[in-house]
């Protein structure tokens, strides 16, 4: 996912609003190197501003330090190849040790609405490292598909995922390549489930996927199918180097071992515990007497 383009900035509050610095994102953002920008050498920022604007943006600025609070403006850039763009800025005044005042803050490019609402809407739902949804996106899929088995009255199972001695994957080959192998990990499993099924990072190195229409058998040889691509697949470190791993597989499914999501999940997660127990690189189906426990 790329970020919005923008700049954190610190100037003097002057006509120019001269730059006494900018982030490197500046470039991006204006087309202007930071350096051009610095002590309006090349070009200062106000004259990137439409001139009918400065005036309203001057006294937005004021008032705002006037109350002692922070600003928030949007206004039009025309950047260095004439393009122009809209951007939303954010900042304060600061108090120097002279007793002259400089903002500081950050300007973003606001352009296209709908890119950033995407991107919004992206970071509220997807976990960074892997892109698959997050464990509060997860959790409502899981409920929007539980209502649908339940009024349709069909099955549904969830499954829990866990990474075996995931531990030593961090400890021996370090953190990043650990971050290789659940990026790797993430689109194997993503790759071998229909497009129906929903897969969501929930915690560190455990995962849940809910998989409309399945019953127990079914269920049973997804998770089986999923463990042993896992099994049969090195995954890379991201240095060239790859790294044997393993999954236990824990399945819970409606209505058999739960009505609601937190009963069904507990389920899950109980049986994948099993999985463990049962010596890793396996997958346990839920008691059916935990129903009594978690309904
Ligand atoms: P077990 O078979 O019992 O599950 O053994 P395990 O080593 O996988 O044990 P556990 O599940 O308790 O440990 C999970 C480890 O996952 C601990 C933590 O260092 C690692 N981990 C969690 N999140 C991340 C992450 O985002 N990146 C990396 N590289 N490691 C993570
Ligand atoms: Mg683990
Ligand atoms: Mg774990």
């Amino acid at each position: 996912m790329d970020n919005l383009p923008g700049m954190a900035y610190r100037c003097r509050y002057d006509p120019h609003w001269t730059m006494l610095f900018v982030s490197q994102g500046c470039a991006r953002l204006t087309g202007y190197e930071p350096e051009d920008l610095i002590n309006n050498r090349v070009a200062s920022y106000a004259s990137l501003m439409d001139d009918g604007d400065s005036e309203r943006i001057v006294a937005e600025v004021q008032a705002a330090l006037d109350k002692d609070e922070s600003f928030s403006l949007e206004y039009a850039l025309t950047r260095q190849d004439g393009s122009r763009i809209w951007v939303w800025e954010r900042g304060r005044g600061v108090e120097e040790e002279d007793g002259s005042v400089v903002l500081e803050g950050i300007v973003l490019d606001i352009s296209d609405r709908k890119t950033l609402e995407n991107e919004l809407e992206e970071l509220a739902t997807r976990d960074p490292l892997t892109e698959l949804f997050n464990r509060r996106e997860m959790s409502r899929v899981l409920e929007e598909e539980l209502e649908r088995a339940r009024r349709y009255q069909r099955p549904m199972a969830v499954l829990w995922v866990d990474f075996d001695h995931f531990k030593d994957v961090n400890d021996t080959f370090g953190h990043a390549a650990g971050d290789s192998v659940l990026r790797s990990i993430s689109r194997l499993l993503l790759g071998s489930v229909r497009s129906v099924d929903t897969i969501g990072r929930f915690g560190g190195e455990e995962f849940v996927i809910v998989l409309p229409e399945m019953d127990l058998e079914e269920a049973r040889e997804t998770a089986e199918r999923l463990r042993r691509r896992v099994a049969d697949e090195p995954q890379p470190l991201g240095n060239g180097q790859t790294v044997p791993l393993t999954i236990s597989v824990g399945i819970a499914v409606y209505p058999d071992h739960g009505q609601t999501a937190s009963a069904l999940c507990a389920a899950a997660d109980t049986a994948m515990y099993l999985a463990k127990e049962r010596g890793r690189n396996c997958v346990a189906m839920a008691h059916l007497h935990d129903r009594v426990h978690n309904q």
